[in-house]
């Protein structure tokens, strides 16, 4: 069976993978960000099986283990994807300067922010920044470590009962 470590790394490596191919229309440092938070994804959706139905023993694997739940979970990236998005809006939000008007020209203008004001702004962008990148991580991480427990003799059930699943 594939330990615990490899699922951590190749579940990393997936989630950072697919956060990579998500982030491509994204700036530099939020492309950057993103794979950082898909890695981390990618780490927890990659050990997430192993949490849910514990190793026990190579019959350990169940529903969480399943070619279903790996299924159900792709046609479900979807719907990550559309809250990574909702993420980055909240990071460019950060970024907005709340303005007032000039009540002599009619013209509205940028309030210098208080030091303060602006690290928790930078804050707030990098925690929604790396977010996006985490959810799209996730999956890629699952579904990594059922792919590799599907390699090994036993593979994983289709389901549930012992109907496996051999890749
Ligand atoms: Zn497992």
């Amino acid at each position: 069976m594939p330990g615990r470590e490899t699922h951590k790394y190749v579940g990393a490596t997936a989630g950072l993978a697919l956060a990579a191919a998500q982030a491509q229309q994204e700036s530099k440092p939020h492309f950057l960000i993103e794979m950082m938070g898909g890695a981390l994804g990618g780490m927890v959706g990659g050990i997430a099986p192993d949490w849910l139905e514990p190793a026990v023993c190579s019959w350990h694997r169940g529903i969480c283990h399943s070619a279903a739940a790996g299924g159900a979970l792709v046609y479900a990236q979807q719907a990550l994807a559309n809250w990574a998005s909702i993420c980055r809006q909240n990071a460019a939000k950060c970024r907005v300067l709340p303005q007032v008007e000039d009540i002599h020209t009619g013209e509205w203008l940028p309030i210098p922010p208080i030091p303060l004001q602006q690290v928790w702004s930078e804050i707030c962008e990098f925690i929604w920044t790396l977010l996006a990148g985490f959810l799209n991580g996730l999956t890629a991480g699952y579904v990594s470590h059922l792919l590799l427990d599907a390699a090994t003799p036993r593979g994983i059930p289709i389901w549930t009962g012992r109907t496996a699943l051999k890749i």
